[in-house]
């Protein structure tokens, strides 16, 4: 079965080999050397400043999205939160749980979050916004120079969930002042899902000691204190983090634009493809992680179960209201433009056998 999903994704053969040996015991200097490497090549990754703290969570994305709500926000915050799609809305649920005080900038289905749209928001008393730059769901990737600006006018501490977009497009904390990032194991880094790592930027640290927070395993401080030694307060998924460590050595060694630019080719090469089949890509901003695919008709269970049972196929079902009329491709992982190719024939076929009927 090949994977043309988002997460988990086809994964690289150095990572299967890596994955195959057998876990160490973690409370050893040689451990602690792995982390420590891991947290410094990631802040080159996310072009972090070097003052920049990472912490890793043994956690799916979610989690480190909940932790950050705990961590770096309080009941004083005013949060805008940008809802494009199902993720976005995550963020909200997670703020009201925590009774964290919030407003959303609500996007119609497949509508571009414009400067007119989010300039209706500045001006407003806002501290933070909370933001999935990349919302998986409907494969729209948001201005960050423009969310970035206003931030910055708004004096607001800006919170990117970069899961989806992190080694698929061009990212910078630096460059757009970015206070807290969010990644994943299971997408861009195309490892076992399982861990995930926030990276805080100084401003945040200083903001967060102010912070009181309701949980054990969550607590930040705790996180920031063991890993000056390159360890995690409670026994992490150490085979991931040698996943991480070999994956993160070869995008160093390729170049982090190199590698984004092969997912690019990827996600090209399939969008000039699809162009001949009767569907629609959604005409706004797209990622290069995945290529978002609309239908007339309620058509995309069947060709998903198509894919998968006669083809060997997995293609990225969509969430929520749009599910029935669209599915998701994904260009992350270790796949080949030939594999596009064949996705391409694959689905002419399936147009072919259902318009005779
Ligand atoms: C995948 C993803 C997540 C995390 O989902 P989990 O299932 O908890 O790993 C969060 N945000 C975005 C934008 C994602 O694409």
């Amino acid at each position: 079965m090949k994977l043309f999903t988002v997460g988990p994704t086809e994964m690289y053969e150095s990572t299967l080999e890596v994955k195959k040996r057998k876990i160490p015991y973690f409370r050893t200097e040689e451990f602690s050397k792995i982390n420590i490497e891991n947290a410094e090549m990631l802040k080159k990754c996310l072009d972090a400043e070097k003052t920049a703290e990472i912490v890793m969570l043994t956690a799916s994305g979610t989690g480190a999205m909940e932790a950050v709500v705990m961590n770096c926000l309080n009941k004083k915050d005013k949060v805008l939160v940008i809802v494009g799609g199902t993720f976005g809305k995550r963020f909200s649920q997670i703020c009201k749980i925590h009774d964290i005080p919030y407003d959303e900038v609500v996007l119609e289905e497949n509508e571009e979050l414009t400067r007119d749209k989010l300039y209706k928001y500045t001006g407003k008393g806002y501290s933070t916004m909370l933001v999935n730059l990349h919302e998986t769901q409907t494969g729209q990737l948001y201005d960050i120079e423009l969310l970035s600006a206003f931030c910055k006018e708004n004096k607001m501490f800006l919170i990117v969930d970069a899961i989806s977009t992190f080694l698929c497009d061009s990212y910078s904390m630096k460059e757009n002042s970015i206070d807290v990032t969010i990644i994943s194991s299971q997408k861009g880094l195309c490892l076992s899902p399982g861990i995930s790592m926030v990276a805080l930027s100084e401003r945040m640290q200083e903001k967060m000691k102010e912070n009181i927070v309701h949980s054990l395993y969550f607590n930040f401080q705790e996180y920031n204190e063991n890993m000056k030694r390159g360890q995690t307060p409670f026994t992490p998924a150490i085979g991931i983090h040698y996943e991480l460590h070999d994956m993160l050595e070869k995008v160093l060694e390729c170049g982090i634009d190199t590698y984004i630019e092969k997912v690019a080719q990827r996600a090209n090469h399939f969008r000039k493809q699809v162009k001949e089949l009767p569907v629609k890509i959604p005409q706004m901003q797209l990622s290069n992680a995945m290529t978002p695919i609309l239908f007339q008709d309620d058509i995309a269970e069947h060709l998903v179960e198509f894919l998968r049972y006669e083809k060997e196929q997995m293609v990225n079902p969509t969430g929520g209201k749009l599910g029935k009329r669209s599915i998701r491709v994904s260009h992350i992982g270790n796949l080949d433009l030939c594999d596009y190719d064949e996705l391409v024939e694959n689905m002419k076929e399936w147009f072919a056998l259902n318009q005779k009927k």
